[in-house]
């Protein structure tokens, strides 16, 4: 039987996929991509990504805003999160969080709406979809104060290093690997590859950004996500087929994916 994977975080809604989003979703199939969850970065591309949900039967989604987007919070947003939650393709809050790196929004901003989106989180029962850089510390906080212990959630596209492993292991929380993962300076992130326990780890694209080593500085797309399998394998002394197996069953476990 062919190998299958999943990846667990692409934009297939954003402006790069416009003139050709049908051939790049038939190329991952084609490729053993069996299925895709997107992730959220706008209110506002809500109605795209549930219609690419509803187009494709094993295409999902998460909703939430970005921590760069915090500043465009308003007093619709938590509703409209809450509603686009009800639909059944939804299978995440997110991804929300806090990036202290870029700080497009004010730290506070973030920290608010990042609190916001984990309360509803898990006030609704569904997992989040973590975009976190240089905040470790506020989001272990935020995580414990506002999820009290009820939420689960990915850490995706994961840019920390060993010493954060330990952290997200007592939060019982997973870890994404993205095609950051391949580059060659990327050697504490490959150190902290090794350490992530095989019942939570994931792979992503993170497309159309970040293509894995092999295809780098070309646009990403979700067929990619099979060059980060493989480094995972190397790291991991592991093969690429066994790390699709296991992050399939991981993303399948979070988001409540069907087995196909
Ligand atoms: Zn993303």
């Amino acid at each position: 039987m062919p190998s299958t994977i999943i990846d667990s975080h692409a934009h297939l809604d954003w402006e790069s996929f416009k003139e050709d989003q049908a051939a790049v979703i038939s190329r991952a199939f084609e490729s053993g991509v069996v299925q895709i969850v997107q992730a959220g970065v706008y209110i506002s591309s809500i109605p795209e990504m549930l219609r690419i949900s509803e187009a494709y039967e094993n295409i999902y989604c998460g909703v939430g805003l970005h921590p760069h987007e915090a500043k465009d919070w308003t007093e619709t947003s938590a509703h409209s999160l809450r509603e686009a939650a009800k639909h059944p393709k939804v299978v995440a809050i997110g991804e929300c969080g806090l990036d202290f790196h870029y700080n497009h929004s004010e730290p506070e901003t973030q920290k608010r709406i990042f609190a916001e989106q984990v309360e509803l989180a898990r006030e609704i029962g569904k997992p989040l979809i973590l975009h976190t850089r240089n905040a470790w510390d506020e989001t272990f906080e935020i995580l414990k104060k506002h999820g009290k212990g009820e939420v689960r959630g990915v850490f995706h596209c994961f840019t920390g290093g060993p010493e954060v492993i330990a952290q997200i292991n007592e939060l019982d929380f997973y870890v994404s690997f993205s095609g950051i993962v391949t580059f060659p300076k990327s050697a504490d992130i490959q150190a902290a590859a090794i350490l992530v326990r095989p019942e939570r780890i994931m792979v992503e694209t993170d497309c159309p950004y970040l293509a894995p080593q092999g295809q780098r500085g070309k646009r990403n797309e979700p067929s990619f996500v099979w060059l980060v399998a493989a480094k995972l394998a190397d790291l991991r002394n592991s093969t690429k087929d066994d790390i699709a197996i296991q992050t399939s069953a991981n993303a399948r476990r979070l988001f409540g994916l069907p087995s196909i």
